[in-house]
């Protein structure tokens, strides 16, 4: 996940980055294609100051540091276009003092509102809905959620668009349920853009750092939006989490699937399996392939992602993924492949010693938290597993953050 996407979650800590007094000299210089008004506050896109070529090479050099002793980095795969890759993008929405509506982000480790207009990341034609909201909330009379008076009705909104298909979902996050005027405020916003497939009301009347509240109604559409990936058709709903960087996700799939070499034998998990796409993209090579994952949207998307696409041999489970293997290992199911693409924290040590039991040949280990992937593969070691190689595809291009696909095998 980008830093992007960690704080539409979380709005966790940030890990330390370099001076932006140093970045704002480099940037001068010119190193950067183009500038961005908001990086000192934002944070997100900690390597601005860096050309494309030697962000790839620091995201190597640190994969290297990271997993000396236990995994040669074999290469790191780069984005061709590294601008405008998020398919999904989140504003928070709030007030200046003159009470003009604003959106964007948190500055790093508070709650103030940096507004955002346009962003070197984002989706630009998601970046532009968000901003006609902004415009028409005045006409409508809706304020924006006050955190500090509870005040207010407007939080966030959030904009997914499968790039492959143009669906566009938008999630207007309310305080409350109660949201006058809203057929009609769906209606003109649908009249500026008609290219919106569905706009979901999501009500978070709590003050959490969580965007998004348990509660959903659809205003318009479907629910959902649809993506192809790897030649599948996916289901993508609100709350189900869906790689942010799909053209780099492709190639991330392609190197896993060769490093996997399945021959249409094998009985495969899919741990931590999100919405389904790496089982979904395994199954035609594979035996079988089972599937776990512990949020139920995304595996109520998985289910249907299997039947959308017609594929039979493939079952999902909402469980914990620890708890889940130990209890297959502990009745004696064997595996042949293991997919494994845990969240940043990375996975556990029950979950690992009951790979180990069911024997897997090998283990692709799929992590955006080369930290714990590091922690992880000793774990491994330790279980009667070797890294065998990594490769780094670059799914977060001028953000610190990098994804990495490890083939381990059993010695
Ligand atoms: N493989 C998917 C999703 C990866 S993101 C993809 O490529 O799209 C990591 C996923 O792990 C998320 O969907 C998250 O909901 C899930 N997850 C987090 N903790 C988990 C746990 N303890 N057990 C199972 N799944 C978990």
């Amino acid at each position: 996940m980008a830093d992007r996407n960690r704080r539409a979650e979380t709005y966790g800590k940030r890990e330390k980055k370099e001076q932006p007094e140093k970045r704002v000299r480099e940037q001068k210089k010119g190193e950067t294609g183009k500038a961005c008004s908001v990086y000192k506050k934002c944070g997100a896109c900690q390597y601005l100051h860096l050309t494309y070529e030697k962000q790839l090479a620091k995201k190597r050099e640190m994969l290297e540091t990271l997993l000396a002793g236990s995994c040669p980095v074999k290469d790191i795969i780069g984005m061709k276009d590294p601008y405008h890759y998020r398919n999904k993008v989140h504003a928070v929405f709030g007030h200046d003092r003159r009470g003009n509506a604003v959106s964007g982000v948190y500055k790093e480790g508070t709650h103030d509102l940096i507004p955002i207009e346009t962003c070197l990341i984002e989706d630009e034609k998601a970046d532009e809905i968000i901003g006609t909201i902004r415009s028409m909330l005045r006409s409508f009379k809706i304020r924006t959620f006050d955190e500090d008076t509870g005040y207010g009705l407007l939080r966030h909104v959030l904009v997914k668009r499968g790039f492959a298909t143009g669906e566009i979902m938008v999630v207007l996050v309310t305080a409350s349920p109660v949201f006058p005027s809203k057929n009609n405020f769906v209606k003109a916003l649908r009249e500026k853009h008609p290219e919106i497939t569905t706009i979901i009301q999501n009500i978070n009347g709590r003050s959490t750092s969580m965007v998004l509240g348990e509660k959903e109604h659809v205003l318009f559409g479907k629910g959902y939006i649809e993506d192809v990936l790897c030649g599948h058709r996916f289901r993508i709903s609100s709350k189900s989490f869906y790689q942010v960087n799909p053209v780099q996700t492709e190639k991330l799939y392609n190197k896993a699937m060769e490093l996997a070499a399945l021959t249409g034998s094998e009985t495969v998990l899919d741990a931590y399996c999100g919405i389904g796409t790496i089982g979904i993209t395994a199954s035609g090579r594979a035996k079988r392939v089972i599937g776990v994952e512990l949020n139920k949207d995304a595996v109520r998307d998985a289910v249907q992602n299997a039947k959308r696409n017609e594929i039979k041999n493939i079952e999902f489970y909402c469980n914990d993924a620890g708890r889940f293997m130990s209890r297959m290992a502990a009745e004696g199911e064997k595996l042949d492949v293991v997919f494994m693409d845990p969240p940043r924290s990375g996975s556990t040590e029950e979950f690992i010693r009951s790979v180990a039991e069911a024997g897997p040949k090998t283990v692709v280990y799929i992590s955006c938290g080369p930290e714990t992937l590091a922690r992880d593969l000793k774990v491994f070691a330790r279980n009667g597993y070797r890294a065998r190689e990594a490769w780094g595809v670059d799914l977060f291009p001028w953000t610190g953050h990098t994804e990495c696909v490890v083939k381990l095998e059993r010695v």
